[in-house]
């Protein structure tokens, strides 16, 4: 179990900042053209805690767009919604090992793979968005402050270059439309999708998310009571098999953490029961996972003995 008091904690995520600065490979995302805009030098971490506090590190506080890594929160929603089991016939829970945004079904049982690829954080957002565009909105930017514990809102300068630029999200909605894996309007659908992704985060906001995640659905400042016990369950065990995009696989075995990461080069990492860690670095490697993002997880999980898979 983790024990150590946060001074400590606070010293050793400077340390790991200035130490990891130095690591400089990696390509900022730009196929959605705002997002090429980051500033390479750009590093931040942030930790939140079950009893409430925070430690921050480096640019803890760019607010950043929250990416794929608001899929979570969103399947949690849909779990909390309509139940598992009317979610679980649109969208499975088994790793594809493919692309984030490859365009692969499962077919068998027609409907996505699961909740943290696109086609599946699609489907999601169908079964979210049964208003109108303003309504949809409203909730689920609503649910991410509240996961949060203050107020969030939208780049909408990132929505509308992803708006614009988002074709390949266009072809996967409209070939689920066409299996009936969606309802209509897929229009609707994506208006929402690109939202969920243009939210506005920073570090100690994504930490707080993730350590609601890690305290069974209860928000670790505000005290709500977010997401019962079962929803987090089932959330953190998508993102322990599918979170990391096709890294997923070794990155359970080297780091061992139920985890997410998007795009922009924001990472969240849960240490359930305990904290919710976010690393904000927006060079990324070759699979779409920020370079020092990483390496800050796999160091932090070894350096406190984290992995899931032991009992330290
Ligand atoms: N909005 C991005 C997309 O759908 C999210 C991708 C990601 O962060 O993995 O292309």
């Amino acid at each position: 179990a983790f024990s150590t008091g946060h001074s400590v904690l606070n010293t050793y995520l400077d340390a790991l900042v200035s130490e990891l600065a130095g690591l400089e490979t990696g390509e900022i995302a730009t196929y959605i053209p705002q997002l090429g805009l980051a500033d390479p030098k750009d590093f931040g971490i942030a930790i939140a805690t079950a009893d409430g506090r925070f430690c921050k590190a480096g640019n803890w506080d760019r607010m950043v767009t929250i990416q794929s890594v608001s899929k979570p929160f969103m399947y949690g929603e849909a779990l909390r919604r309509f139940g598992r089991d009317t979610v679980l016939t649109k969208v499975g829970v088994e790793p594809t090992g493919e692309r984030f945004n490859s365009i692969v079904l499962d077919e068998a049982n027609n409907r996505a793979f699961n909740p943290m690829v696109n086609s599946g954080a699609i489907v999601t957002a169908s079964l979210l968005a049964q208003d109108t565009a303003a309504r949809n909105e409203t909730s689920m930017v609503d649910l991410f402050s509240r996961l949060a514990g203050r107020r969030l809102s939208i780049d909408e300068d990132v929505f509308a270059s992803e708006h614009e630029t988002g074709h390949r999200n266009r072809a996967i909605a409209w070939l689920m439309l066409n299996s009936g894996m969606i309802e209509p309007d897929p229009d609707l659908v994506l208006d929402l999708y690109f939202k969920q992704c243009s939210v506005l985060v920073n570090c100690a906001d994504l930490a707080a998310m993730a350590c609601t995640l890690g305290t069974f659905g209860r928000q670790p400042v505000t005290g709500e009571q977010v997401f019962a016990p079962e929803v987090t369950r089932d959330v953190l065990s998508v993102m322990t098999t599918c979170g990391m995009y096709d890294y997923a696989g070794q990155w359970l075995y080297d780091v061992g953490l139920p985890a997410k990461s998007g795009v922009s080069g924001m990472i969240m990492a849960v240490i359930p029961g305990h904290m919710g860690i976010a690393v904000y670095s927006p060079k990324l490697d070759t699979v779409g996972n920020s370079v020092r993002g990483i390496e800050v997880c796999r160091r932090f999980a070894r350096d406190f003995g984290l992995h899931a898979c032991t009992n330290a």
